[in-house]
C-alpha cells in the first residue's frame, strides 16, 4: 500500500495525532513468589492516601483497592498507614488468583 503523506491525511480528516492510552502490562505481574499480602480493614481507613502515595508498584487505587496481580507484598503500605488499617498476612497458595 502506498504511503500517504501526512499533509494529505490532514487535508482529509483535519488533523493527525498519535493516541496513546495507558493500560496494565504483563511486565510487572508478580507471579507466584510473593509470601505476604496486605489486607485492608476498611473500618480503620481514613482515606489519607498515604498507602497510595508510597506503594512502589502503584497497585493501590485512590479508592484504596489493592491490585494483587501487581502487589509484591513488600509491606510499605502497612508501614506507612497511620491508622494501622493495613495488616500484612502470609498468603495462602493461589489465594489471590
Ligand atoms: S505490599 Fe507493597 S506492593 Fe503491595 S500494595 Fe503494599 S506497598 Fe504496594
Ligand atoms: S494509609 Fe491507611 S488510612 Fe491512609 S488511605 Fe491507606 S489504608 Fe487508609
Amino acid at each position: 500500500m502506498p504511503k500517504r503523506k501526512k499533509k494529505e491525511i490532514e487535508e482529509e480528516i483535519g488533523f493527525v495525532t498519535t493516541l496513546s492510552v495507558p493500560s496494565e502490562g504483563s511486565v510487572g505481574l508478580t507471579g507466584s513468589w510473593r509470601i505476604f499480602i496486605p489486607v485492608l480493614d476498611e473500618g480503620r481507613c481514613n482515606k489519607c492516601l498515604l498507602c497510595w502515595i508510597y506503594c512502589p508498584e502503584a497497585c493501590i487505587t485512590k479508592d484504596i483497592v489493592i491490585n494483587y496481580d501487581y502487589c509484591k507484598g513488600c509491606g510499605i503500605c502497612a508501614e506507612e498507614c497511620p491508622s494501622k488499617a493495613i495488616a500484612m498476612r502470609k498468603e495462602e497458595k493461589n489465594e489471590t488468583g
